[in-house]
C-alpha cells in the first residue's frame, strides 16, 4: 500500500513535470510567432515605401539632346561600390556621366514633382539640391555646376522642370570646389521609414525605367 501511494506521487510529480514543459514550448511557440507577425509587417511597410517610389517618377533627369549627337550619358549599376572621399564607405547612388566632359553642358531635369527641401553646398555633394516628392520620397541631385534658378526650401518644383546644370563640384569643404572627378550626376533616392530618416535606396532599376520618359532640349 505504501509503495503505491509512492509511486502514484512520483506519477503525478512526472506528469506536472511533462505538463510544465509543454507549456513552457507552447509559450515559446506564441512568441516566435509575434516576431514573425512584427517581422512581416515590417517588410510590408518597407515594401508599400517602396513601392511608393514608382507612384512620383515622371521623367529621366538628363533630356536627350535635340542638335548633338554626341551628347550622350551613361550608367551603370554602381550601389555600395567603394567611395573613398573623407573614409571608405558604399555608394549610395547611380552617376550619370557625360559623354562630353564639360561642367555647365548638360540640363538636369527633376524626375518629380516635389518640393525643395535642401539647396547649396555640401562638402560630398557639391552644388545639390534634394526634392522631397509628394509620396514622401528624397530626390537628391548632387555635383551642380550651377542652379536653374534661385532655389529656395519650400519651392514648389514640377517634373521635368529644370533643376540646374550637370557638373563636377565637391569633395571639398570650400564651396565651389570642382574638378576632384569626372563631370556627372550624382542621384540618391531615399525613403522616410520610422526608425530611420534618410534610407538610401538603389537608384539604378528607376533610372532605367525611366528612360523611356525622356525629354528633349535644344542643347
Ligand atoms: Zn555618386
Amino acid at each position: 500500500m505504501r509503495l503505491s501511494v509512492v509511486s502514484y506521487l512520483l506519477l503525478i510529480i512526472s506528469i506536472c513535470f511533462l505538463i510544465q514543459f509543454e507549456l513552457a514550448h507552447i509559450e515559446e511557440g506564441i512568441h516566435l510567432a509575434e516576431d514573425s507577425t512584427d517581422a512581416e509587417a515590417q517588410a510590408r511597410g518597407y515594401y508599400e515605401l517602396y513601392e511608393n517610389i514608382w507612384k512620383d517618377l515622371v521623367y529621366f533627369p538628363i533630356p536627350a539632346s535635340e542638335s548633338n549627337e554626341e551628347a550622350v550619358t551613361t550608367y551603370e549599376n554602381s550601389w555600395m561600390f567603394e567611395r573613398t572621399y573623407g573614409g571608405s564607405y558604399g555608394h549610395e547612388g547611380t552617376d550619370i556621366m557625360a559623354g562630353i566632359q564639360t561642367p555647365g553642358y548638360y540640363p538636369v531635369v527633376s524626375i518629380s514633382d516635389g518640393v525643395v527641401e535642401k539647396v547649396g553646398w555640401l562638402e560630398k555633394g557639391g552644388w545639390r539640391i534634394g526634392i522631397r516628392s509628394p509620396h514622401d520620397v528624397y530626390f537628391y541631385y548632387a555635383h551642380l555646376d550651377s542652379y536653374g534658378e534661385d532655389f529656395h526650401p519650400g519651392d514648389v518644383i514640377k517634373a521635368g522642370q529644370l533643376l540646374g546644370y550637370m557638373g563636377d563640384t565637391g569633395y571639398g569643404v570650400q564651396e565651389g570646389t570642382r574638378g576632384k572627378f569626372d563631370v556627372h550626376l550624382h542621384m540618391g533616392i531615399y525613403i522616410r521609414t520610422e526608425e530611420i530618416p534618410e534610407l538610401a535606396v538603389n537608384p539604378y532599376w528607376f533610372l532605367k525605367y525611366l528612360e523611356q520618359n525622356r525629354l528633349s532640349y535644344n542643347y
